[in-house]
């Protein structure tokens, strides 16, 4: 995987420090992911709060930077900032408001999710949203605005390096913003080599590293 990622990042002349492996393990018990630590994985993704909250727990020794990067229910938050330490999916105020609320040690990685797609199901806010949301999490104390986060479309609905390049655009106005929060996480299993040409700097790759998953439970 990593040969993969320098190679990517030469072919589009970036520096393969400038990128950010993060082992997406949803669903993979505890076990593997306490296999991946002790061969020098420390960014681990997951999607679902339940699950990355219990497997927190049960690794909670390991010094693991845990990113939530699924949907987040409001309700959910300032659960999830108890061992997040990173959050990719904040997509609307009422999420910045509960996680304004949350007890934090050390402010949390904020990116903003930006949906790609027209269908509002998809996840992420609607590009408009960006500016009004950045403001909104600049005026909180727990959190520290990073970035931008996306997922590709559908091949089918449009190529991911035409997706990306939108999303570069999304990056450039939040630098707009706040020239510090010029971090990108894009790019999984299928599309990480688009994802670096367009700029990506947090990569969440799954599949391609811990092989097929699990069903969901
Ligand atoms: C599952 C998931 C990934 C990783 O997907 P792979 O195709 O297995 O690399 C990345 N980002 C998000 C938001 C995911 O839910």
């Amino acid at each position: 995987m990593r040969a993969g990622i320098v190679d990517a990042c030469r072919a589009s002349g970036r520096a393969p420090e400038e990128t950010t492996l993060i082992v997406v393990t949803k669903f993979h018990p505890a076990s593997l992911v306490a296999g991946l630590s002790a061969l020098g994985v420390r960014d681990v993704g997951e999607n679902r709060h339940q699950e990355a909250q219990a497997k927190a727990a049960e690794l909670q020794d390991l010094d693991l930077h845990w990113h939530f990067i699924g949907q987040l229910q409001t309700k959910k938050a300032r659960q999830a900032a108890q061992y997040a330490r990173s959050i990719h999916s904040i997509d609307r105020d009422r999420l910045v408001d509960a996680l304004s609320t949350a007890e934090v040690a050390e402010p949390i990685d904020a990116f903003i999710q930006v949906n790609l797609t027209n269908d509002p199901g998809r996840g992420g806010a609607a590009p408009e949203a960006l500016e009004p949301l950045a403001e909104q999490i600049l005026g909180t104390s727990t959190l520290r605005l990073r970035g931008v986060m996306a997922v590709a479309p559908l091949p089918e609905e449009e190529a991911a390096a035409r997706a990306f390049a939108r999303l570069a655009g999304y990056s450039e106005r939040l630098r707009a913003i706040d020239p510090e929060a010029t971090a990108i996480s894009a790019g999984m299993t299928h599309d990480y080599a688009e994802a670096i040409a367009a700029g990506a700097t947090h990569l969440r790759i799954g599949s391609a590293i811990t092989g097929k998953r699990p069903e969901p439970r």
